[in-house]
């Protein structure tokens, strides 16, 4: 069973272990492996970051680049669900049909098969709660008659292809259970997971569960990280029913290995960047509503008024972190420039990030820039070269101000651990087709507002290179650790594990 419970900050799982209110969670610490510091993927957003989860790689790989991104063939704009607010300037229906099915039917790379899809291949029996990532072998119909899909019946009619069982909100579900979702609500979805999940136990009816508990991300986001202690207790009690319907916890570690992970953390928010503003001089181009005519955009929303200039430029916030593209390839790297020029006088941006691409237009370097520290450039060293290894093992030729990560090197070792998995993580993000041009992480107490000119001030978020919001909790009870133990652990060593899990199973 891989349970993800979005946005475990380490220090909260902690906490909830020590105020007592996560007992199950306490158990699979003590009988296991726990990680308090898994690395996510950058921006360390949930799309990106479950597409990791769920493929074993990166999104130079899996192509998810954000929860907010600019899609180039389709020239638009592509929105997962920022808030409510950023989905109604996309178009409601825009915005489920991008996250229902796009995401895992288009955008989701072919190439990259999921844990579901290889064990599906393999006649495992696999099963999937409400997660952004569902993509396996077999065909489900939606659900004809429940409060969504009434909603929304125009929209939700095709077939999906997931695991063997698959519950997703109250869209599909490839049984009755008997438990409803209440239109996916925050707040809610974590009973609907631990509902179908006992009852998946109770008939035995999975070799493979990825159980998702969302709703301590919700909550993070809302009251802020220290919250997470109640939310995390929250989650414990549907792991606790999951595990008492094969007679309790004890009996339930007795036939299923576990994996409980976050897939990325949370960070306190004070102030906002609005990036869409600061950049508006360049020509940004608005969301515009599929159903309604484009309209040139409101002084309030694109910042300076007077004038519009021609969009030139796709401004796509995902919380912490953000991307911005060109929009015509002529001017691609005039436009990086520029971009890059009004993004480090921004207060609040702590790293922009840049590829720079050979007279073939392969990258060539990767580039991050501080506003105080300078520019740090850097390149896979390959087998053999480079200057510097990374706590992975990976070597990279660096030059230029370490400092913009905070990094030292000793004996050639580099070290960055207030931006984990730093060059892995940007080169990744830079080399992604889907990504834009250039890439900025905001400073910690920052994040960009979404198009729906919402954030989460006084609460926390997620989705900088920073350690503040990229380092989750991982906790392995039953699983083979991978020998020798990576320095660092990521979120994209978690799909390998539960492969090697079955393979070992299989030749046993
Ligand atoms: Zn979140």
């Amino acid at each position: 069973m891989l349970c993800v419970i979005d946005a475990m900050a380490p220090a909260m799982l902690e906490r909830a272990i020590a105020a007592g209110t996560a007992p199950v969670l306490e158990r699979l610490v003590a009988r296991g492996r726990y990680v308090p510091d898994c690395v996510a993927a950058f921006p360390s957003v949930t799309p990106v970051c479950a597409a990791s989860i769920v493929t074993g790689v990166s999104q130079d790989e899996h192509e998810i680049p954000g929860m907010n991104w600019f899609h180039r063939e389709e020239h638009r704009y592509v929105e997962y669900g920022s808030s409510f607010r950023a989905a109604q300037r996309f178009g409601i229906a825009r915005q489920l049909t991008d996250t229902v099915y796009n995401m895992n039917g288009a955008h989701l790379s072919a190439q990259t098969p999921t844990v579901f899809e290889t064990l599906d291949d393999a006649d495992v029996r696999t099963a999937g709660t409400t997660y952004l990532m569902y993509r396996g072998r077999h065909r489900h119909e939606p659900q004809r008659d429940t409060a969504l899909t009434r909603v929304a019946s125009a929209l939700i009619r095709h077939p999906v292809m997931g695991p063997r069982e698959l519950f997703y909100a109250d869209i599909f579900a490839s049984r009755a259970t008997g438990c409803r979702s209440g239109l996916g609500m925050p707040g809610v979805r974590d009973r609907h997971t631990g509902c179908v999940s006992s009852y998946l136990v109770e008939h035995d009816l999975f070799d493979f569960l990825l159980l998702s508990l969302p709703d301590n991300d919700w909550y993070s986001h809302k009251h802020g990280p220290d919250a997470q202690v109640q939310s995390i207790g929250q989650a414990d009690l549907q792991l606790a029913r999951v595990m008492n319907a094969a007679g309790g916890v004890e009996e339930f570690l007795a036939e299923h290995a576990v994996i409980v992970m976050a897939d990325h953390s949370q960070a306190p928010v004070t102030a906002t960047i609005a990036l869409q503003d600061e950049l508006a001089e360049l020509g940004v181009l608005g969301p515009t509503h599929p159903s309604r005519p484009a309209r040139p955009p409101r002084s309030s929303e694109a910042g300076a008024g007077g004038a519009d200039p021609q969009p030139r430029i796709a401004v796509c916030p995902s919380q912490r972190g953000a991307m911005v593209y060109a929009l015509h390839e002529s001017e691609r790297d005039a436009m990086r420039a520029s971009v890059v020029t009004l993004a480090l006088a921004i207060d609040g941006v702590d790293l922009v990030l840049w590829l720079e691409r050979d007279a073939h237009d392969a990258p060539r370097e990767g580039v991050i820039s501080s506003p105080r520290h300078g520019e740090l450039r850097f390149a896979p060293g390959g087998s053999g070269g480079g200057n510097v290894i990374d706590p992975r093992g990976l070597r990279w030729s660096v030059e230029g101000a370490l400092a913009a990560i905070d990094g030292t090197v000793e004996d050639g070792r580099l070290l960055t651990p207030d931006y984990p998995d730093a060059l892995s993580r940007a080169w990744t993000a830079l080399t992604c087709r889907t990504s834009g041009e250039v890439l900025l992480s905001a400073a910690p107490g920052f994040e960009f507002i979404d198009w729906g000119r919402q954030a989460h001030v006084g609460g926390g978020s997620h989705g900088s290179l920073h350690a503040c919001d990229s380092l989750g909790a991982l906790v392995l009870s039953g699983v083979a650790l991978p020998e020798p133990e990576p320095a660092q652990w990521a979120i994209r060593d978690v799909a390998p594990l539960v492969l090697r899990h079955f393979e070992r199973d299989r030749s046993s």
